[in-house]
Parts: structure tokens; sequence; C-alpha cells
């Protein structure tokens, strides 16, 4: 069993530094919804997982977080994709929990949630955080070059070994070829 992890906004979806808090903000970056279908066609799973502070900061609420969510299952279905699971940590940047990236909670819990381990598994994104979760657990950094993905390219601390594409489309072209 293959399984993928990938970051939302800036990977699948445009970012804003304004946060996306509702369905007209969620844009998907061009082809990025095909090579998720892709995978699907591969055999792979593939599992979101988030950091949605605005939740925790009380920018928008769970209800809005679900509708973006629907537009973003509804949007890969219709190009005959779609997600196993969608992980978020919604608790505020200054929480102590667990789950938000750079912790790496939240990928322990996919890998409970569908018993693979997490040993190489690829972790995609555009922040320092995701990278950082990932390695902690021993998962494959790949770095997207879209959403903030240039400027952590030239961050010193990015992970040694963190493999550089410049969207997710060209990582799953490298990962099926
Ligand atoms: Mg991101
Ligand atoms: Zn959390």
């Amino acid at each position: 069993m293959k399984l993928i992890i990938l970051d939302r906004d800036g990977v699948i979806n445009y970012d804003s530094d304004q946060f996306i808090k509702s369905p007209e903000e969620w844009k998907p970056i061009p082809g990025s919804l095909e090579a998720i279908a892709r995978l699907n066609q591969w055999g792979w799973r593939v599992v979101v997982a988030s950091n949605q502070s605005g939740v925790g900061r009380g920018l928008f609420g769970m209800d809005t977080l679900n509708a973006i969510h629907e537009k973003m299952v509804k949007s890969l279905a219709q190009v005959g994709g779609r997600l196993d699971a969608i992980f978020f940590c919604p608790h505020a940047a200054d929480s102590t929990c667990d789950c938000r990236k750079p912790r790496p909670g939240m990928l322990v819990q996919i890998s409970e949630r569908f018993n693979i381990p997490l040993a190489g598994v690829p972790v995609v994104g555009d922040s320092l955080r995701d990278l950082q979760a990932g390695v902690a657990v021993g998962c494959k950094p790949y770095l997207v070059l879209t959403g903030k993905g240039q400027k952590t390219h030239e961050d010193p601390e990015l992970p040694a070994g963190t493999l550089i594409y410049p969207d997710l489309a060209t990582v799953v072209a490298d990962l099926i070829a």
C-alpha cells in the first residue's frame, strides 16, 4: 500500500497570507487535482494534513472549513480524483497541541488510521514546517515551489535531502514514472 501525505494551501490550492477562509477563496493550482487523480489511478492513498489555525484564531468556523473541503472534494471528483482522508490541526499557532506542524502528530495519526508505517512516505509541502514534521517521523520530504515554496527553498533550515519540484503535478509525474 502506497501512501502520500499532502499539505493543502500552497500545494493543492493557492495560498493566501490572509488565510483561505471561504469556499470562494479556495482555488486549485493548475494541474494539482489531475495529479491527485493520477495518484489514485496508480494505487496511491492520498491524504491531506493541513494546519488550519484560522479556526483557532476565530477567523472562520468548522462549518466554513467543512464547506471549503466540500468544494475541494467536489472539484477533485470532477476530474476523477479523491482523497482518502483530510486531517487538519484547528489550533492556534501558539497552541501546545501535538498536531500542528512542524510537530508530527497528524502524520502519526494518519499512519495509525491506515496502518502504514511512515518510513519513506512522501510528504509534500510548501513550508518548512511541513517538511520538518515529515522528517521527524522518517517521511521523505518533497518541497514544491508553489505557495510559499520559493521562500522556503532559500531557508537555511531546509532539511537535508529535500527533493525540490516546481509543483505537485511534477512530483506526481516522477512518483508514477
Ligand atoms: Mg502550505
Ligand atoms: Zn493542533
